[in-house]
């Protein structure tokens, strides 16, 4: 079989294989990002970007389009606590709304940032992810698995695989970026710390406690 040499192996199509893909086109470094799905996930999961990110799809000038697909979820919102129960109980509208100005760079923090943070959901920011990467020359190839890689001494080889034709293909990498790292390194001391619970409805008596939030109430506890 013939081995394809390219520098970085990114394996997952997500937020971060997909921002990988960018950040390295924007530092001209070649890559080849493989992912097994087909297509991004439909699911909304993470509800939106810090101003942190935000200045960092500036810099490659995608923060005009992630702003432009923020979605219905934009008037959503989250509590933080222990329990359910505890949270609505305790929870104060001020100190909600302050800890998203904190994370979103808005109210006291707007100086620190020419940007603010997005609420656009991940199934609207992929999809912008994926096709900037494709157009900036990031080889991006969806419904691609890693089947298993070998680390050298001097990077990895790697056999990848197109799950439509299953027509395997083995490439050496000088680098590999992976989020499945437990899947594949033996012995991972990998350990999830957190859980996150989330409850999506809508609900008139909510605004009681969070005027500006009648969508998702989300409960985590440690
Ligand atoms: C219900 C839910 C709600 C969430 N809410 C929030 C939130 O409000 N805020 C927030 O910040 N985060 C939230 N998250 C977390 C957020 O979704 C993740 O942090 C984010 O998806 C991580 O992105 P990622 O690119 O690292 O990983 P993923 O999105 O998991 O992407 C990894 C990709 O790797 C692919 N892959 C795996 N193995 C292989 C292989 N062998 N070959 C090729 N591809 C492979 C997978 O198919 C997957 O697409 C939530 C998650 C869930 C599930």
């Amino acid at each position: 079989m013939e081995m394809k040499p390219i520098p970085t192996l990114i394996v997952g199509g997500g937020t971060v294989g997909l921002s990988a893909s960018l950040f390295l086109s924007h530092h001209h470094i070649p890559s080849l990002l493989v992912e097994l799905h087909p297509r991004p996930s439909s699911h909304p999961r993470a509800r939106g970007l810090n101003a942190r990110s935000m200045e960092l799809y500036r810099e490659i000038g995608l923060e005009k389009v992630i702003y432009a697909n923020e979605t219905a979820l934009v008037k959503s919102g989250g509590l933080r606590g222990e329990t359910l129960v505890a949270t609505l109980a305790h929870h104060s509208s001020q100190a909600r709304q302050a800890f998203y100005d904190r994370l979103e760079g808005k109210g006291t923090f707007a100086h620190l940032s020419p940007v603010t943070g997005s609420r656009c959901t991940q199934d609207a920011l992929e999809p912008i992810l994926l096709a900037a990467a494709r157009e900036r020359g990031g080889d991006v190839r969806f419904n691609t698995q890693l089947l298993s890689f070998t680390q050298k001494r001097d990077g990895i080889i790697a056999t990848i695989q197109d799950r439509s034709t299953s027509v395997q293909q083995v490439i050496s990498a000088d680098s590999l970026l992976m989020e499945q790292r437990a899947q594949y390194v033996p012995h991972s001391t990998f350990r999830p710390t957190d859980m996150a619970h989330w409850a999506i409805f809508s609900t008139s008596s909510l605004k009681q406690i969070s005027p500006t939030s009648s969508r998702i109430v989300s409960s985590a506890s440690v």
